[in-house]
């Protein structure tokens, strides 16, 4: 099942859970949420790309600080590392 990812159109008028973005499992695949399920407030549809993207920097981030290297597979038995 397709998970998105939802906000008020106008954060402002929204309740506490879709004032910031939420994660919604839609149920029927292309059926999209249209306003909140506890407010009835409009609900926009965040691209789940740039989240995954953000995420991942973050744990790169975070990895990093903690004194991981990370190492990309650049071929067959072949690593090189990132940091
Ligand atoms: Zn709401």
């Amino acid at each position: 099942m397709p998970l998105h990812e939802y906000m008020a159109v106008d954060p402002a008028k929204g309740c506490r859970l879709c004032r910031r973005p939420f994660e919604h499992l839609d149920r029927r695949p292309g059926r999209f949420l249209k306003s909140c399920p506890r407010c009835g407030t409009p609900l926009r549809r965040l691209p789940s790309a740039a989240r995954v993207t953000q995420g991942r920097t973050t744990l790169d981030r975070r990895a990093r600080q903690a004194g991981f290297h990370k190492l990309r597979r650049v071929g067959k038995g072949t690593y090189q590392k990132e940091y």
